[in-house]
């Protein structure tokens, strides 16, 4: 009984977030045809009437191949759940591993199976959208050698740190008794404060190339920024995001006040000094407002919501049937329960993704402000523009669309807010 009531709601949540994410999508790409033909006002002085264009045409490329991964990826869901994909798989490996090796390895086989066939089902989406869609739009950087290196480093990497965390969850799972999601909470968590630290020095340096800042003129710049605002620089780097992409970008890694900084090299040849100054001023506001820490902060906290549910879950018989899977008799479940939990539970978190979407909104704005105050807006007004224009941003979203999914407000808001922040010190 509990069961059938199980897989009716996940049918339908499954079918509802479809039929939203159609007509959200839908919308969206309408609503860019429309206005395609003409800038919109407040940037018909800066936006050539080709670049909207191609911003239309790009974003109706990715919105139409969306729909396509979308209907995919549901396809591929519920082969996994309601029509046996994962039982089918479990029979198979738990027959072949467990009676030789063990409970522990047949469960890491279980899931290297499975993170291994969804990498071949993704790849053929992965490959369209950066060989043709990124391509098409002149974006696309990356050769095939690349992209086979890349594969092969991240299959690596993902082998090196998953396998030993898996092993561990699976551990703790088997061997703390009912209050093992708490503990596995706690290995999560160092695990990912482990991987916060290790990215910037040691996993990032495997796919790009880090060197200091050579621009002695804009170093001085940025450095006097960064003691504006009270933060002391561990570094500015420049990384080779060239290599891969046209998309430009900056960001910030390191604990506490002292920041590694690091600009894409597109980054630096897009931007003038003094917006790229204020791009970084932009990113120290998102420090100075505790953004970060606010969202470390949440990733916990929905982590231990997350871990206790499925500590409750992973011991009801119907969590497994209601799902279509057949948990395994004389064998660990352990493995099938992650496996389904983090299978199922976006289909239901979609519904509170806009509650994330409109507070990152809001910190966008915060940022914004805040580098009008150490840095000049009207230079981050000009970066915004042209990293919107080269990264083929469309200036028309459809509005509930925005609401939806931006985690950035949309150009002609942020535009609009920055005029009005800087208005009373700059009679235009
Ligand atoms: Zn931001």
């Amino acid at each position: 009984m509990q069961a059938l009531v199980l897989t009716l709601v996940f049918a339908a949540a499954l079918l509802l977030s479809l039929l939203i994410k159609f007509w959200l999508a839908t919308r969206q790409m309408r609503h860019v045809a429309a206005h395609r033909n003409a800038v919109p006002a407040p940037f018909s002085e800066t936006i050539t009437l080709a670049a909207h264009q191609r911003a239309a045409d790009y974003t109706l490329a990715k919105g139409r191949f969306g729909l396509l991964s979308m209907a995919f990826g549901a396809a591929v869901l519920l082969g996994w759940t309601l029509l046996g994909g994962i039982t089918a798989l479990n029979e198979v490996v738990r027959d072949a591993v467990q009676p030789r090796f063990g409970g522990m390895a047949y469960q890491l086989a279980l899931l290297g199976c499975f993170a291994l066939i969804g990498g071949l089902l993704d790849l053929p989406f992965e490959l369209y959208s950066t060989f043709r869609i990124e391509q098409r739009f002149g974006f696309n950087r990356m050769t095939w050698k690349l992209f086979l290196a890349d594969m092969l480093k991240g299959t690596l990497v993902g082998v090196l740190i998953g396998l030993p965390i898996a092993a561990l969850i699976l551990w703790i799972m088997g061997a703390t008794g009912g209050l093992w999601w708490l503990w596995a909470w706690g290995a999560w968590m160092a695990f990912n404060l482990l991987i916060l630290v290790l990215y910037p020095t040691v996993i990032a340096p495997l796919f790009n190339k880090f060197e200091p800042l050579s621009d002695e003129p804009l170093k001085v710049r940025v450095q006097a920024l960064m003691m504006r605002c009270g933060f002391a620089a561990k570094g500015f780097f420049v990384m080779d995001g060239s290599k891969r992409s046209a998309h430009a970008n900056a960001y910030f890694t390191g604990l506490g006040a002292a920041k590694r900084v690091v600009f894409f090299d597109t980054l630096l040849n897009k931007l003038s000094p003094g917006e790229v100054e204020a791009v970084l001023a932009h990113e120290l506001g998102h420090f100075k407002h505790k953004h970060v820490l606010k969202r470390i902060a949440s990733m916990f906290a929905i982590s231990l919501a997350g871990l206790a549910l499925l500590g409750w879950l992973s011991v009801q018989a119907w969590f497994y049937v209601g799902l279509g899977v057949r948990p395994s008799l004389g064998a660990p479940n352990d493995a099938i329960a992650l496996l389904l939990f983090l299978l199922v539970a976006p289909v239901f978190g979609y519904f509170v993704s806009p509650l994330f979407a409109q507070l990152s909104r809001k910190h966008e704005f915060e940022a914004d402000a805040y580098a009008c105050k150490q840095a000049s807006g009207s230079d981050l007004a000009a970066a915004l523009l042209k990293l919107h224009e080269d990264n083929a941003a469309t200036l028309t979203p459809d509005p509930l669309y925005v609401r939806f999914y931006y985690s950035h407000p949309p150009a002609s808001e942020r535009l609009a807010a920055l005029l009005r922040a800087r208005s009373p010190l700059q009679p235009a």
